[in-house]
């Protein structure tokens, strides 16, 4: 049976850790700066020492490509992202690169000849960004992104997008006549990536297999009510906009329980905020987020009887804006289908998931068979120092993707 190297597994984790590594621990690696430009060359050399076809695109992802035996046949795409949040782990993205390396090392050392091409791909930010574009590499490579949205960015940091994306190898001018990836360019594409939550530890297993990745819809609610001196207006004569607001973010909270979805309140304003005045509006942005649209307008539905219930009884008013309402993407059945048959005549135990943050896979799965795995996250920490997942689990994950990409590049032969 082949088995992945975990030593090196963990000595790379370690390694690329270094690159943007702060004082406090954390790694500072954000998209275009000089610790990210450092972890691609790293990357590029690892590469390169492997004999892969490496090549970067306009946008600035980086390909790696192991030949196979049918080279004209689309590719096996595996990988995630280098960049990292201001002070956060070393695992995050970073660790769904490695593990692609790791399968294709695995594939060298035993001198398996596949069908398709493996390919190893590393997406240019796909952490939130001073150019306000998460998942800016995989949006671009999937069309969702084109050459008018983005060659006038400039950055909170008064730097354009265009001359960040040089320094990183790619180059937005060659995306002019248009940019995307080719139909049918890859067979699928599977990304491992830390669960960032709470579920698989307390599940206790080692892997997830993501069925899908939430939907996510906002709102933003401005409730109007009546402002008033805080001292001479009795309880009985108020229109108290934030009172009434308490009243909602409660009745959410509560929903979202009964409906077994997340919801949050992140974002209110009052006004006109002071000590004794009654608030005569609050605005809040309310955030749902599930793996099924109908429980998502389900739990909407009912916050919006809530308001209408809120508005008779407190003497309010309320005007709601649709600020995003995001489908939920599933990943692919017959990916899914064949990372479980593998965990199951391994006898590894896993859980099936919904992945409640976006990924790059999110975008891939609009052009390609996509499908995602989940380790587990220490104390469900994430975006932190303190991020952490036992390399037994990691190699656990690394040789369920390796005997699921034999069995695609198998079993989808023809395609
Ligand atoms: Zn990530």
């Amino acid at each position: 049976m082949i088995t992945c190297n975990p030593s090196r597994i963990l000595q790379r984790i370690e390694d690329f850790g270094k690159i943007g590594q702060n004082e406090r621990g954390g790694v500072d690696r954000p998209s275009f700066s000089l610790a990210d430009v450092e972890a691609r060359q790293t990357l590029i050399q690892l590469l390169q020492e492997r004999q892969l076809q490496v090549t970067v695109d306009p946008i600035g992802n980086i390909f790696a490509k192991r030949k196979g035996k049918y080279d004209a046949k689309p590719s096996i795409l595996l990988g995630s992202h280098i960049d990292s949040v201001p002070n956060g782990g070393k695992y995050d993205g970073m660790l769904g690169v490695l593990v692609a390396l790791e399968i294709i090392e695995m594939l060298d050392e035993h001198q398996i000849e596949t069908n398709h091409p493996i390919e190893l791909v590393s997406f240019t930010a796909e952490e939130p960004n001073p150019y306000g574009l998460s998942t800016l590499g995989s949006r671009t490579l999937t069309g969702k992104l084109r050459y008018e949205h983005l060659i006038d960015v400039v950055g909170r940091n008064q730097d354009a997008l265009k001359d960040a994306v040089l320094r990183v190898g790619g180059d937005l001018e060659a995306m002019k006549e248009g940019y995307s990836v080719a139909p049918g360019a890859y067979t699928c594409f599977i990304e491992l990536h830390i669960e960032q939550g709470m579920r698989m530890v307390k599940s206790g297993v080692p892997i997830a297999i993501v069925t899908d990745i939430v939907g996510i819809y906002r709102d933003h609610i401005k409730i109007i009510g009546e402002l008033n001196h805080a001292g001479t207006t009795m309880m009985e004569d108020r229109k108290d906009a934030l009172v009434a607001a308490a009243d909602l973010i409660t009745f959410i909270d509560q929903t979202c329980r009964k409906n077994g979805i997340v919801g949050t309140v992140g974002q209110m304003d009052i006004f006109p905020n002071a000590v004794n005045i009654i608030p005569g509006q609050t605005e809040l942005v309310v955030e749902l987020r599930a793996g099924s649209k109908e429980k998502i307008y389900q739990t909407r539905d009912e916050i919006h009887r809530k308001l209408s219930e809120l508005k008779e009884r407190r003497g309010v008013d309320a005007v709601i804006t649709n600020m995003l309402d995001q489908d939920p993407v599933p990943m692919d059945p017959d990916v899914i289908s064949h990372m479980q048959n593998v965990c199951e005549q391994k006898k590894l135990s896993y859980m099936m998931l919904s992945s409640f943050a976006g990924h790059d896979a999110t975008h891939l799965a609009s052009v390609t068979k996509a499908g995602m795995v989940f380790v587990p996250s220490k104390d469900g920490k994430s975006h932190c120092p303190e991020e952490y997942t036992d390399i037994r689990d990691i190699a656990t994950a690394t040789d369920m993707i390796f005997e699921t990409v034999l069995r695609i590049d198998q079993s989808m032969e023809r395609s």
